[in-house]
Parts: C-alpha cells; structure tokens; sequence
C-alpha cells in the first residue's frame, strides 16, 4: 500500500462523491431507513381485523419457517430483538454464570451486554482488517498463551475461568472467517455463538451467516437490512436447542390448554404478531433489498474510484455479503481527517458515523480480559459507515 497510504484526503472530494451516489437533494440523507414496498399494509391490517396482534397468531409461526429457510437452518426462534436472541442463544449454548466468553472488541454493544445478562464475562478479541471481524489467528496464537485443557473444556489460566463460547459478529454483514475459527472452537471445546445481527442475506464460502455456528441470532431493528419494529432471532439445527431456546422465551410455560405450569425461571421474550406480520411481508422483499443494497455497493466503489487516502469497504474475496452498511476506510496515516470528514458530510446533509467505540473503553467493560487490540484500534480511527439505505440503491438519484 506504499503509495496509496502517502495519499492525502481531500474532505470535499469525499462529499463530492457521496453526494454523486446519495443525490443532491435537500432532505437529510439518513444512514438507513427501511422500505415498505410490499404487503406490510395486508398483513399488519389483518392482525388488526382479526385482533391476532400480540403473542399468539399465524404470522410468528410463518416468519419462523421462512426464516429458517432463508437462513439455511432447521429451526428458528422469533424474539423481541437481537440482544434478547444473543442472550438466550448464549443460554442454550450452554453459557453459565462465572464462563468467559470470546467476543470481538469492536461490535455493537449489544454484544457483550448479551454475555453479561447470560452472567457471563466478556473477554475481548482483536480484529483483522481483510473482515473486519475477529482474527481467528490472532485469537489461536493467544489462546495458545492464556488458556489450558481441562477435562475437554477450556480454562483461561490467568484468571482460573472458563471459557465457554465465542461469539464472531459480522461486521456491517460482511462474514467473519469462520473456517479457521470453526477449527479453533473445536480444538478448545467452545460452543460458536454467531452475532449475526447485521448479516442476514450474508454468505460464507456458499453457506448463509447464522447456519455456521451451533446456535445464531438474528436483528429485525428499524436499521436493520430488515425490519419487524423490533425483533430478533435465535437460529439453530439442533431441535433440543430450538426447544428450549423456545421454551425459554416463551415463560417456559408447558403446552396445555388451560393450566399454567412452567418448568424453568424463563423469559417474556416472544416476537408479538404484529411484528411478525411485518416482518413477513419485509422477507418477501429481502431478495429485492439484496439487489438494491449491492448495486448501491457498486455505486460508491464506483464514485470513489478518484477519491485519494481512503478505500470502500467490500466483500471478503470467499464472501457474498449484504452490503447492510457501507463503510469508508482511510488509510494509515489519514486517521486524523475523520472528524473531520464526519463534520463536513452530517453538516452538509448527508449521514455519517464512526464505527462503535470499543468495548474496552466502555466503562463496565474497561476491566474484562483481553488481548493486544492494535488492529482493532487501528480499524476504530479509521473506519466511517455512509448511507446505506435500500432506496439509495434502487432510485436513480441524479
Ligand atoms: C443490532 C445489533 C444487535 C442487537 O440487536 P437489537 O435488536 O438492537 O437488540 C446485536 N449485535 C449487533 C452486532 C447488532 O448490530
């Protein structure tokens, strides 16, 4: 990258060429904003008419099957959202109180909190810049150094604990590198969790994101590629995981027609079917929103071929992302201009964001274990995500 990185940034041929992909309206460009194009009219109409619109209905159990064929997985489990899917995913994979659990240190929050709740401690690992998303490697050579066998299970030797799972989270729905991580996660004993709240639609090496680990989540929040309002997933192969990922957000209440009886402190954390029905008819258009949201992908490759200091964000070379949120990456030595690009583009009318501050500067989460994070920081300095909303890439904006 010799030369490249010698490249300066021009901030105003950076808003130049967002504003050649985004159009030169006068309305505020959001960073997303999701589209109903299709029956969410219909379905949401007949939930009202019907009067079928909170825990009980069709459109929950409809949603679950189609998600699960979207997904390439036998079994899926709608929720209230993506961190209640991560917690009880965590859960049934069989994370307890007092394990450590592997997540990336640049995520979402929702992340680590999702360990938290499971009372878990969330142990933090570094990023690789061709995924964005955790460094298998890394992470290999470091457990190599902290970690022990135990009877088939993983013990962190430096602070006496468990290691239970990892959690990979596909960054901006591009896949983490799951092959080398699958391999790790057997050698140690983990159970693989995937975050794959931004991912659906995403492909790793052919096979979807959320059927690659033992147990994923799923998010259906008004950012996401999809939305229900609010919701989530738990996805599975496994039927006993599937059954009690079920059980445990549904009060854990045993089917009978008029009894209560519940078998396990549980939660209330059923997909109400109004929010199923939409997310119905948003899953008839998930085809349509891919299309829309890789063309738009190509639409600032295209508009930033010219632009000095700085790349887009594209697929892994063994990845089909879904292009969720588009993301500029300044090089080396170009971290400085981020705010002021940041100040530039949002005071000029179009969106833009940092990537999330790291979980390790969070404060609950300053003091969890961790490892050298220079990637991780690197990417934090340097990354700005720009709008990516499905419209942006159907229109064309002139
Ligand atoms: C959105 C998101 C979540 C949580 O989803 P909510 O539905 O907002 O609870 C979890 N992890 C990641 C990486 C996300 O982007």
């Amino acid at each position: 990258m010799g030369s490249a990185s010698q490249a300066t940034v021009d901030p105003q041929s950076v808003l130049a060429a967002l504003r050649q992909v985004v159009g030169s309206g006068d309305g505020f460009i959001a960073l997303h904003e999701p589209r109903f194009a299709g029956r969410e009219w219909d379905y949401v109409k007949e939930c009202l008419d019907t009067g079928w619109v909170s825990s009980v209905g069709k459109f929950v159990d409809l949603f679950e099957q189609r998600l699960a064929e979207a997904c390439g997985t036998k079994h899926a489990v709608a929720v209230v959202n993506g961190t209640a899917a991560l917690h009880v995913a965590l859960l049934v994979g069989g994370v307890a109180p007092g394990d450590e659990v592997l997540v990336p240190d640049l995520t979402f929050v929702a992340t680590a909190n999702a360990v938290s709740h499971a009372g878990a401690v969330p142990h933090l690992v570094d990023s690789e810049e061709a995924t964005l998303g955790l460094d298998p490697h890394k992470l290999a050579d470091y457990l190599d150094g902290i970690a022990e066998h135990r009877q088939g299970r993983c013990f962190n030797r430096l602070t006496g604990r468990r290691i239970a799972a990892v959690v990979p989270m596909h960054v901006f729905g591009h896949p983490a590198d799951m092959d080398p991580l699958m391999e790790l996660a057997e050698r140690w004993g983990l159970v693989v969790v995937e975050d794959a709240a931004e991912a659906l639609g995403s492909f790793y090496k052919g096979k979807p994101a959320g059927s690659l680990g033992l147990v994923s989540a799923l998010s259906f929040n008004g950012n996401k590629i999809l939305t229900t309002g609010g919701g989530g997933a738990i996805l599975t192969n496994d039927p006993e995981l599937a059954r009690r990922a079920k059980s445990l957000t549904t009060t854990a209440k045993k089917p009978h027609r008029w009894a209560f009886e519940h078998e396990d402190v549980a939660f209330n954390y059923r997909l109400p079917n109004i929010n199923a029905a939409l997310g119905c008819a948003q899953l008839e258009q998930l085809p349509d929103f891919l299309a829309a949201k890789r063309k738009l992908a190509e639409k600032y490759v295209e508009a930033f071929v010219g632009v000095k200091g700085l790349r887009v964000i594209t697929e892994p070379s063994f990845a089909r992302s879904n292009y969720w949120l588009n993301a500029l990456l300044l090089d080396e030595g170009q971290a400085h201009l981020r705010d002021v690009l940041l100040e530039l583009t949002n005071g000029n009318g179009v969106m833009t964001r940092p990537a999330w501050g790291l979980m390790h500067r969070q404060p609950m989460y300053a003091a969890c274990p961790r490892m050298d994070m220079s990637v991780a920081e690197s990417l934090e300095r340097r990354l700005i995500n720009i709008p990516s909303s499905v419209l942006l890439g159907e229109a064309d904006v002139a």
